[in-house]
């Protein structure tokens, strides 16, 4: 149960197997080598004082001494605290204000504009580690006792406080548990049939769910490879296909492959798994993939709070547009907003119960109780529809839910259709204030190069499938719709734009 143990008896007997390939520099870290980083980081915390509960923050370029740190961190039995490394000294103020470490880890370029903030905010020791390995942490490291046994820890216990992307508002930390961590890596792996012969490309950040929990955890406890890119550049990444065998990606990443000349059958032939998730891919994206690769990507479901809870299966039907059955030992369900069962085949508020359910928010308790049930039902505040199979579909958020008249309106409904018009590449739609009806409907699209539709066009074309209260008053053509890091589309800051 205690995520450092796990992880390394997952990866007994792999001394000199290769845990980390970089793609940057072709250096190769073993097994052996990756576990004598993270003693010697674990050692450096512990001899800073760094004790069970105490957060160590690190906002660090991706690289193998960074990870090393987080391992060396829940070795310490501490709490693992990565911050996007996008943020800003004020976020990071922020950040750093709500979770109070005791040690914050920083890159050397960055140290004399970060060393006030931490000290503001009461942090006791700046380090510093760049993307090299270089920096005081690696030098305290060098000297320090390695720990070469994980300070016990228990299932209930923290592990790492991850902060919620911040698509829909400010950032929330979620407290989640060596239990959570342990139960949802173990569950992936077997899904997804990972095991030591596995190779990914790793191209996601390593701050977030996806690229952390997700891609890092499940590789370890299979004891496979990673091939590590800093950030995702589309050609670089499909030029390793041939040395791996699974990609983990936010759709963004398929799109711009798509985009890719050299991306065909062949080129994926040693490929055997391409998983999406952290935003919603779109139903074109997947068909064009299958066309190209002959593959299917496998769509999975997840968020900061619970890790993953759907996914689509490894064996049977994956189904394009879904993000599949819930996982095992992951209870899912449709509720309304009293807690009563949603009707059957209706769209309703996905709630979810298990192993894989965080601690809460830290230091909001009146967050946590309000989205926790008293029997332990989650309420993720994403809206879903289940099919007769029990196939999960999100059709959006219910902060994005737009209420017109007195009436639902989901956005997925009018973005299918408008993403279904010739000339069209994907669709936002949001809710405006409306002084008649309290919101109306609003979008924003993104078209085809060289497409010439007008927004009178794509009112003209929607309007017979729709009921007239789901008629867009505003149609906004962008050159982009606006994301975030993670490649989720950021409605609030559309509402924002184009509140009338
Ligand atoms: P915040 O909670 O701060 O507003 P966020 O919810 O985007 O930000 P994350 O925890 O990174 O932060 O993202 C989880 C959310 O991402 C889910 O609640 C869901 O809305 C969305 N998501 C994840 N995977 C998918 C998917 N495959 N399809 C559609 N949406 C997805
Ligand atoms: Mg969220």
């Amino acid at each position: 149960n205690c995520l450092a143990s796990a992880l390394r008896a997952a990866s007994l007997g792999r001394d000199d197997a290769p845990f980390a390939t970089d793609a940057s520099t072709g250096q190769i870290t073993t097994y052996s080598a990756l576990w004598t980083q993270v003693e010697a980081m674990a050692g450096a915390l512990v001899a800073l004082g760094v004790a069970p509960g105490d957060r160590v923050a690190m906002q660090v370029e991706k690289s193998i001494p960074g990870l090393a740190c987080y391992l060396g961190t829940v070795l310490a039995g501490a709490i693992h605290l990565p911050l996007n490394t996008g943020y800003p000294a004020a976020e990071v103020s922020y950040f750093l204000t709500d979770a109070a470490p005791r040690v914050f880890i920083c890159d050397p370029a960055k140290l004399d504009t970060m060393s006030p903030v931490a000290l503001d905010a009461g942090v006791s020791h700046v380090l510093t580690l760049d993307a090299d390995g270089a920096g005081t942490l690696s030098d305290a490291a060098a000297t320090a006792t390695p720990l070469t046994q994980a300070v016990a820890r228990g299932a209930d216990d923290l592990a790492a406080f991850l902060y919620t992307s911040g698509t829909t508002g400010r950032s929330k930390g979620a407290m989640l548990t060596h239990g959570n961590l342990t139960s949802n890596a173990d569950t992936l792996r077997d899904l997804w049939q990972f095991t030591d012969t596995d190779v990914l490309i790793h191209a996601l950040p390593v701050f977030h769910t996806h690229g952390l929990f997700v891609a890092i955890n499940v590789t370890l406890m299979a004891g496979g490879a990673i091939i590590l890119h800093r950030s995702f550049d589309a050609a670089a990444v499909l030029a390793d296909f041939p040395r791996a065998t699974s990609l983990m990606g936010v759709p963004t990443f398929y799109t711009r492959l798509l985009d890719q000349p050299g991306l065909t059958k062949d080129a994926c032939a040693g490929m055997r798994l391409f998983v999406s998730g952290s935003a919603p891919m779109l139903l074109d994206t997947h068909l064009k993939w299958q066309d190209r690769t002959g593959h299917t990507v496998l769509e999975r479901y997840g968020m900061t709070e619970t890790c993953m809870n759907t996914s689509n299966p490894y064996d049977g039907q994956r189904k394009p547009g879904t993000v599949g059955l819930p996982l095992p030992g992951v209870e899912l369900r449709l509720a309304e907003a009293d807690g009563s069962p949603t009707p059957k085949g209706a769209p309703g508020g996905i709630e979810v119960r298990g192993p894989n359910l965080f601690k809460g928010y830290w230091q909001m308790p009146e967050k946590t109780a309000a989205d926790m049930r008293a029997d332990g039902w989650f309420i993720t505040g994403d809206i879903g529809q289940i099919d007769d199979d029990g196939y999960v579909s999100i059709v959006g958020r219910s902060k994005d839910l737009i209420i017109s008249g007195g009436y639902n309106i989901y956005p997925k409904e009018i973005e299918a259709l408008i993403d279904d018009i010739d000339g069209v590449v994907e669709s936002a739609a949001f809710g405006v204030p409306d002084a008649d009806f309290g919101e109306s409907v609003a979008v924003a699209i993104v078209l085809e190069r060289g497409a010439t539709l007008t927004p009178d066009a794509i009112k003209q074309a929607i309007a017979p499938q729709l009921a007239r209260y789901k008629h867009p008053r505003q149609v906004h053509i962008l050159d982009a719709l606006p994301r975030n890091t993670m490649g989720k589309v950021q409605k609030n800051q559309l509402r924002d734009t184009f509140a009338a």
